[in-house]
């Protein structure tokens, strides 16, 4: 048997042939290609083609593909020029790689499938691309696999915003209840960014959404007023309890900050390593973790009153506890926080107060992103993994590979 024709088995390059192979010196196995049907020419962008060239050039272009049995595999295929009406003139398309790629479409495939599986630097080495061609994988990926029909019968959202990057950079992300998936991103937290969701659905999937989750503050709610007027705004307890969350560690740095300035660095010590024992959930401490909150318990003082407050407030949503009583509770729990003589407790408790309704309204729909946990978790671990792109869009493009509605499955995975 040829070598042309065994590759042409093994390889299986969808519309093509293969022609000619050279094994080269110890780089990239060459394989070059053309097409099966070769008088027409394809627009890559959409489904055009004609018989008419727009110049008698052929250029060479190269396409990475898959590594055979451990090297480099090489494509190369000479290419003419069309004129698309809609297009203008662009280079003719191939059935095996996407628009404007140097990868071949399996190649993309196999790429995009680990990068929300695996960490940067395995990935980089493992495909053997730079880590910023990765971002450009992942947005040539989503972009053909993401389709409006995901914004079809949304009915409960949660939005939310996430640092993709250092400095302040932010993703809004809006996503659907029902499924835990993200359905929708944009560089952005404002009340604009959010605009931009509502005008992407439409009038008729816009209606057809009866309650938006969120955090307290201003941005989102204007935006849901303003285009979704029918939408009942709810403050998840996610984010009500963040607010808790929140006040404890500005409260346990003002403190630290003071004692470090103190002559006696005894009581600087004390409260070293105290940040993570506060914040974690107690069943979630390790025993070293533990004998410092005992520390803290003994000393008493406002810290662990403070602590206290995050943890009550905590426990009244975790029980099964009807609508009444919870925001029965929560009203208590803000005169606690009120006169707790903790500024940012006061501070969080006003908010609070301000919010009841919204609150209510997540606490008798169910609406929390409590039960979206898990995709939380898996943002957070997707946007760490994303620092180092270049662009928002990259990072939002990983982002909806790994939680958004998108099924990539490795190359011949059935
Ligand atoms: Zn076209």
């Amino acid at each position: 048997m040829r070598a042309t024709t065994l590759l042409n088995r093994v390889l299986n390059l969808t519309g093509v042939r293969v022609v000619d192979v050279d094994p080269g010196a110890g780089g990239p196995l060459l394989v070059r290609v053309a097409l099966k049907a070769r008088k027409r020419l394809d627009c890559p962008h959409c489904s055009y083609s004609t018989m008419a060239g727009y110049d008698t050039r052929w250029a060479e272009s190269t396409w990475r593909h898959l590594d055979f049995s451990g090297r480099v595999l090489v494509l190369t295929m000479l290419r003419r020029r069309l004129v698309c009406p809609s297009h203008g003139v662009v280079v003719q398309g191939v059935p095996f790689a996407r628009p404007g790629s140097r990868f071949s479409t399996e190649f993309e495939d196999m790429t995009a499938w680990l990068v929300t599986r695996a960490d940067k630097t395995t990935v980089s080495q493992f495909a053997r691309i730079a880590w910023r061609t990765v971002g450009a994988i992942c947005e040539r990926v989503v972009a053909e696999q993401l389709d409006e029909s995901r914004f079809e019968g949304l009915v409960n959202i949660g939005v939310d915003e996430i640092s993709w990057r250092k400095h302040h950079r932010y993703l809004t992300l809006v996503s659907d209840h029902a499924t835990s998936k993200i359905v929708w991103g944009a560089p952005g937290k404002n009340a604009a960014t959010l605009d931009g969701f509502f005008k992407e659905i439409g009038p008729v999937n816009t209606t057809a959404i009866e309650a938006v989750s969120m955090d307290m503050g201003p941005a989102f709610a204007k935006s849901v007023t303003t285009n979704a007027p029918g939408a009942v705004i709810c403050y998840d307890p996610f984010h009500v309890i963040q607010l808790a969350t929140n006040a404890l560690e500005a409260f346990r740095r003002s403190i630290w900050q003071r004692t470090r300035e103190l002559p006696d660095q005894d009581i600087a010590k004390k409260f070293k390593g105290t940040r993570w024992v506060l914040l974690k959930n107690p069943q979630n401490l390790t025993e070293k973790q533990q004998v410092t909150l005992a520390g803290l318990e003994r000393t008493g003082g406002l810290l662990w009153d403070a602590y206290q407050l995050k943890e009550s407030l905590r426990e009244v949503f975790a029980g099964d506890l009807n609508p009444d009583d919870v925001m029965e509770m929560i009203t208590t729990w803000c005169d606690l926080a009120a006169n707790s003589n903790i500024r940012e407790f006061a501070r969080a408790a006003a908010t609070i107060r301000s919010h009841t309704q919204g609150i209510h309204a997540a606490v008798t729909r169910k609406l929390s992103n409590g039960r979206h946990e898990g995709l939380n978790n898996k943002i957070r671990t997707m946007t760490r993994r994303s620092y180092g792109f270049h662009t928002p869009e990259a990072a939002l493009a990983l982002i909806m590979l790994a939680c958004g509605p998108v099924e990539i499955k490795l190359p011949y995975q059935t």
